[in-house]
């Protein structure tokens, strides 16, 4: 049975450090973690969760996408995990949205992200693909990526004059909610 994981909040070592390549994806440990990160980012009505967000320093993300009360405009995506992911090019082009973060609660921030970008990943079927995404989902790969590379979005702030309170965000995205 999956476990519900505790989410490591920033100032866990975890979230700073270095992270291991999955050598075997299909082993059962992995598939494991697995299973316990897709209950927990859907418990916390996140858009992504990290391995190293979950005390795991492992190369592995899962992106997942539909719009809910933390990310009302967001696109439909199947929970997705993406083991050893590459980031192979990034456009030039680049827009700034508002990104949060499980591991930092209660603040949002607006960061500049490439709006197209190339990936690699291995599945959690152990299938190697190479995928184009963009916009929200591009934004939410870069998010994740930086997390298995031991950064979080705070570091990518232009300003932290720039930073708001999640219930002020909430105020300008869903001023009925
Ligand atoms: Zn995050």
């Amino acid at each position: 049975m999956p476990i519900l994981r505790q989410i490591a909040q920033l100032g866990q070592p975890v979230l700073r450090q270095e992270t291991h390549r999955i050598d075997d994806p299909l082993a059962p440990v992995i598939q494991s973690v697995i299973e316990d990160m897709l209950v927990t980012v859907a418990e916390a009505n996140g858009v992504g969760i990290a391995a190293p967000q979950v005390f795991e320093p492992l190369r592995l993300f899962i992106i997942t996408s539909r719009p809910n009360p933390r990310y009302p405009q967001a696109p439909l995506l199947e929970p997705t995990a993406m083991l050893n992911p590459e980031l192979l090019w990034s456009s030039d082009e680049t827009e700034k949205g508002w990104e949060g973060c499980l591991s930092v609660p209660c603040i949002r921030g607006p960061v500049r992200r490439s709006i197209r970008i190339g990936v690699r990943y291995t599945t959690r079927a152990g299938e190697i693909r190479e995928e184009e995404l963009s916009g929200f989902i591009a934004r939410v790969f870069q998010h994740e990526y930086d997390h298995i590379s031991g950064l979080v979005f705070l570091d990518r702030v232009e300003s932290t004059r720039e930073l708001i309170s999640e219930r002020e965000y909430m105020r300008m995205v869903a001023p009925q909610g």
